[in-house]
């Protein structure tokens, strides 16, 4: 359906589990609190919501979290998505520690592409980084996924944060020099994936991050690779802008959500792990669902208020968020529990 300015707005993003396996410094450090599991949504009720966002115009839908593939039951969760009448595409992000087990369920659950998420190719500082992690696992797991995924045309993409890393790493007291964010190209020069680098957002932990500017990154790459340019191809209904670099096998994305305000083209919407919908990430308003769901109401008059209050959210999304004027913010959750 359309909002009141007249976006279309197609996209959910389901976040199924605030719980996560890594602790990222801009995410989830160590020590923050999980909510109880009785609060967390179950994969069916999830589903029910999806169903009545299909019936109100949500043709895609990401699953995320925390980490999803945490989640007990997140092939299945994929494979009942694909269910719903409506809904055309179903597809994941997740920081790939678990992927090597799980890739083969996801595609026979028929998912339609793969996000992994990664900053850095520096071993130590990924550990630092991410609280746990082991960066060969996550590799094998990009390697695993491009070499499953390509004869079924499922896209594979590496999203990075644009963090200065330099500067994160002296936070995390780990001794690292260099921009880092560069070496990360190496992965679409050996490998068919995009790369893509997300402006870091001032949500949660991530306000303790400064965001290094796409413009900056971009005046960067010109100048080591000349060759560079716009690649106008399709490679998903997102907000990236995409460049070439001759002898790459993926392409460069760049989502600036700060700095290339492309909220006029918003068509997402955002379910927590709680089943909170929210049509902006920026504003703590949004709709509690759970509280229709496990309400007293029963069969259809439940499903009407569903649609109900989705419908007044959907409409009522705001016009742009306002990322620009920190003050302004008010959603205080972290981007674990929103989904990213
Ligand atoms: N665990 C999964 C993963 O890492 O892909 C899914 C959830 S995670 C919250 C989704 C995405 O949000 C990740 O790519 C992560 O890097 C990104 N993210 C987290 N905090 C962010 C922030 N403050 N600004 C921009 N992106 C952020
Ligand atoms: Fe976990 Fe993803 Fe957040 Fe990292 S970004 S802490 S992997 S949810």
């Amino acid at each position: 359906m359309k909002d009141q300015w007249g976006r279309e707005i197609d996209y959910m993003r389901v976040s199924i589990t605030d719980r996560c396996n890594l602790r990222c410094c801009y995410c989830m450090p160590h020590g923050i609190p999980w909510a109880p599991m009785a609060d967390i949504l179950t994969l069916e009720e999830y589903a029910q919501i999806v169903s009545c966002g299909a019936a109100l115009g949500i043709r895609k839908v990401k699953v995320t979290g925390g980490e999803p593939l945490v989640r007990l039951g997140c092939c299945d969760f994929v494979a009942m998505l694909k269910q719903i009448p409506g809904i055309e595409q179903v597809t994941i992000t997740t920081n790939g520690v678990l992927l090597g087990r799980y890739l083969e369920g996801l595609l026979a659950a028929g998912v339609d592409g793969v996000n992994i998420s990664l900053d850095t190719l520096d071993a130590g500082l990924y550990r630092a980084l991410t609280g746990a992690g082991e960066l060969e696992q996550v590799l094998n797991a990009i390697k695993e996924a491009v070499k499953s995924c390509k004869g079924r045309k499922v896209p594979v993409k590496v999203n990075a944060v644009s963090l200065n890393l330099s500067e994160v790493a002296k936070q995390l007291g780990y001794a690292y020099h260099g921009p880092g964010w560069p070496e990360l190209l190496e992965l679409a020069k050996g490998y068919p994936v995009d790369v893509r680098f997300i402006e870091t957002m001032p949500i949660g932990y991530g306000k303790q991050y400064p965001p290094v500017g796409h413009q900056e990154m971009l005046s960067y790459l010109k100048r080591q690779y000349p060759g560079m340019e716009r690649d106008e191809g399709f490679h998903g209904h997102g907000p990236a802008t995409y460049y070439r670099i001759p002898g790459f096998q993926g392409s460069i994305g760049f989502i600036s959500a700060l700095h290339g305000k492309f909220c006029h083209n918003c068509n997402r919407v955002r379910l927590t792990s709680k089943g909170f919908l929210k049509s902006c990430l920026c504003y703590e308003d949004g709709v509690d669902l759970r509280k229709i769901l496990r309400g007293s109401e029963t069969g259809q008059r439940k499903q009407d208020q569903l649609m109900e209050g989705m419908r007044q959210k959907i409409w009522g999304k705001p016009a742009a968020h306002c990322f620009e004027y920190p003050e302004h913010v008010t959603e205080y959750e972290n981007m674990a529990k929103i989904g990213g």
